[in-house]
């Protein structure tokens, strides 16, 4: 394992980081669980950054993948491809959007910038609105409307991006506001802020930002952003890479918690559809998908092995009614986690939805944040045989937790109280 880190280290790039004082080596996994190569098993409530959705090792998704690879892994998108056809018109009728159009990537960050790509060509502008502490993907355009410093490594963009509020409701200068007073402070930034502005393409946000640490706006914001929007003729994309496939509970899709008036003009989604497999991609309405007058392709975008997978988890996700068993599993998990929290002075805040929980660490009697001790609480989980994650605009000061949406009682109930003692170890 020693061996394995130094060889990491010295072949791969400093800035891609590992979790843990002694980087964890996962072999194999199985439902919630997963393995280390000295054969110690964790419970999963990171699922690889929300991206083993149902479980691991599920045999339909298997299944799926083996037969497939055994038919054929790759013809291009030069040819007809039957699962991604039967895939597109599950996602498309999923989407809400009507007329819709789909176009599938490999990843979350190509699907924004395939998003990008349309709405700046759609209008003929190359203003972007986003959110301050969000997170859309590592390429060029993408870092551009990352309003996290942490994750945005060049100023340099072929976007003129302008960063509106609301994507943090606990922090800043609206954070004492009631919901109402809030929503209506951020419409009035954003309004002012057109004022200032040339011609935006359009708005993308993140429903609950997942990077910057399962933050989100009162439910509406996006409705109330979208009268302005709309007056402007500024499309909304919403990046579900993180909140799509019913991880909220709530919902199916993070911007349905705001929509009264309808669905985004633009939807991508990644990570969990192909619960590892590498499937992103786009929803537009086919106005806007079609305003391309040249070729493009992804050429693994859609390949059949991935589409085989993410039909079969897609099945498997609705069949189980998992939407409905983050909500309930979800409720249950946060609160016994606030319960704990309520008893460690360095919680601030436990939040979230569904199966997407954050709990906020400061320094105690202040609210400085508190990195070293969510730092600190990471290593205890892990000692204590559960995987969560981190993250946090301003500093990594907040847990993140989110496990495979199939999570049952008894799992929750022992993977809170190992989060408990974790807490109270380490603050
Ligand atoms: N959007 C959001 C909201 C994300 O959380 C991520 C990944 N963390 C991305 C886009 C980029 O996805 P990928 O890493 O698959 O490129």
């Amino acid at each position: 394992m020693n061996d394995l880190f130094a060889r990491h280290r010295a072949v791969s790039p400093d800035w891609l980081t590992l979790y843990y004082d002694r980087p964890l080596e996962i072999t194999h996994g199985e439902g919630r669980h997963v393995w280390d190569a000295d054969g110690k098993r964790y419970l999963d409530f990171f699922g690889g950054i929300l991206t083993t959705m149902t479980a691991h090792a599920l045999p339909e998704v298997t299944k799926a993948i083996s037969e497939q690879a055994g038919r054929i892994l790759h013809s291009s998108t030069l040819y007809l491809n039957r699962p991604l056809v039967d895939l597109a018109e599950r996602v498309a009728t999923l989407s809400g959007i009507p007329d819709a159009r789909v176009f599938f990537t490999t990843s979350g960050t190509e699907a924004n910038d395939t998003a990008l790509l349309l709405a700046t060509t759609y209008r003929g502008s190359n203003q972007i609105l986003a959110m301050r502490n969000s997170y859309h993907g590592r390429s060029f355009s993408t870092v551009s409307v990352t309003g996290n410093r942490g994750w945005s490594p060049t100023s340099l963009s072929p976007l003129q991006t302008l960063y509106v509020h609301g994507g943090v409701r606990t922090r800043g200068p609206y954070a004492e506001l009631t919901d109402a007073e809030f929503i209506a402070a951020c419409v009035r930034d954003l309004e002012d802020l057109l004022g200032h502005t040339r011609r935006p393409a359009a708005l993308i946000a993140e429903p609950i930002q997942g990077v910057g640490g399962f933050t989100s706006p009162p439910d509406g914001l996006y409705a109330a952003f979208r009268e302005v929007l709309d007056r402007h003729g500024i499309l909304w994309i919403s990046d579900e890479v993180q909140t799509g496939w019913g991880r909220t509970g709530d919902h199916f899709w993070g911007w349905q918690a705001h929509a009264r008036n309808g669905p985004p003009d633009i939807l991508t989604f990644a990570k969990g559809i192909g619960n590892g497999m590498s499937v992103g991609g786009v929803v537009a309405r086919s106005e806007v998908m079609n305003c391309l007058d040249a070729n493009s392709i992804s050429t693994f975008g859609g390949s059949p092995v991935t589409m085989a997978a993410g039909l079969a988890n897609l099945t498997y996700l609705l069949d189980h009614d998992l939407q409905g068993n983050a909500r309930r599993v979800g409720g249950l998990l946060v609160e016994r986690l606030r319960a704990l929290a309520a008893r460690v002075p360095s919680v601030h805040e436990v939040r979230g939805r569904g199966l997407m929980i954050g709990i906020e660490l400061v320094e105690p009697g202040t609210d400085r944040a508190a990195p070293e001790a969510a730092a600190a609480v990471l290593e205890a989980a892990r000692e204590g045989g559960l995987l969560i994650g981190k993250g946090g605009g301003h500093s990594t000061s907040v847990l993140r937790i989110a496990p495979p949406l199939s999570l049952s009682v008894a799992e929750a109930e022992e993977g809170a109280s190992i989060l408990g003692e974790a807490l109270r170890a380490a603050g």
